[in-house]
């Protein structure tokens, strides 16, 4: 059986690992019937999944930080030391958040930056970049890679996991 949509309206993926509360669908005919019914997934069919972090840093202090801290607010964590290396699992893995280092060796974190923004398949993945540079970290070098947002390290605890959060319960603008 056909239905109409409303004109103009995108079309919903439901099995995007993308999708949060806000895309279930609006009907009513499931009420009473168990959560635990397979054809819903069981209990936690809508629950927010647990996200993906991708840590692109070569200085290994700040990576585990990092990583614990991410994992302690729940999420997973895929980690490079280098540049080519985050490029490549950014494309493979597309997680719902980079964090990337602006020193690393060879190609440095905001060309890694500038190059992901620019492809189709993963510019809509938020980049927060650090660095040890501080305040006096280009504004114009940051702005021009197309970053999310700028954290300068030695981090803030409690900011660094506001700041993640602020761009893991986001729910994304739909692809059409
Ligand atoms: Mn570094």
């Amino acid at each position: 059986m056909a239905y109409a949509r409303a004109p103009g309206a995108a079309w919903v993926n439901h099995s995007t690992r993308r999708c949060r509360y806000g895309d279930a669908p609006i009907t009513e005919w499931y009420r009473g019937m168990s959560v635990h019914t397979p054809a819903f997934g069981g209990a936690d069919r809508w629950k927010p999944k647990k996200k993906r972090v991708l840590i692109v840093e070569d200085n290994h202090l700040d990576s585990a930080l990092f990583g614990a801290l991410l994992e302690s607010q729940g999420h997973e964590v895929l980690k490079a030391g280098n540049a080519d290396d985050g490029l490549k699992l950014a494309r493979a893995e597309e997680p719902d958040l980079i964090i990337m280092d602006v020193r690393l060796p060879g190609m440095s974190g905001l060309e890694a930056t500038r190059t992901l923004k620019n492809e189709d398949q993963t510019r809509d993945i938020p980049i927060i970049v650090t660095s040890a540079y501080g305040p006096y970290a280009d504004k114009n070098d940051l702005r021009e890679s197309g970053c999310d947002a700028y954290m300068p390290t030695p981090i803030e605890i409690t900011g660094f996991v506001d700041l993640v959060h602020s761009f893991l319960s986001r729910i994304p603008a739909k692809r059409a």
